[in-house]
């Protein structure tokens, strides 16, 4: 059961997250696609010609690491999203990289879960 200072905390920090408040049309944000459960923005600071994020709209996963069987469906979309959003961008065929950074270590800087969808040039592996 969700207790009501559990709630209040989410409520935090959905304020102080900027994909939030991108989501919720506060911060500007370069929309290339959104449905129900999701906006894709233009990276702020693009690491590659094509850098879109897949942001679900609610802000209940942090990290992959918050998933649970409930979010199936939802990870599914996104990545099924990821795909259809390529395409739209012209990288399909090209090549494209779909990248979800989990904590710290893997350089994520957002506790908002992510999708990163990158293409339009050589993409190196292994990565750094
Ligand atoms: P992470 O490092 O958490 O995997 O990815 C966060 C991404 O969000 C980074 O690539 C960063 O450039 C992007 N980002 C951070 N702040 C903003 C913003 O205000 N607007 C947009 N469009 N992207 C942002
Ligand atoms: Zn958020």
């Amino acid at each position: 059961m969700i207790i009501a200072s559990q709630i209040k905390n989410m409520e935090n920090m959905e304020q102080s997250c900027i994909f939030c408040s991108i989501i919720a049309g506060d911060v500007p944000g370069e929309v290339v696609y959104h449905d129900d459960q999701m906006v894709a923005i233009k990276d702020a600071n693009p690491q590659a010609p094509v850098h879109v994020l897949l942001i679900p709209r609610e802000h209940n996963l942090e990290s992959l690491n918050d998933a649970s069987k409930l979010d199936v469906s939802l990870l599914g979309h996104l990545l099924y999203t990821a795909a259809k959003v390529a395409n739209q961008m012209d990288i399909a065929e090209s090549g494209y990289r779909v990248v979800i950074n989990n904590a710290e270590a893997a350089g994520q800087s957002v506790p908002h879960l992510h999708v990163h969808v990158l293409g339009g040039r050589h993409l190196a592996w292994p990565p750094g």
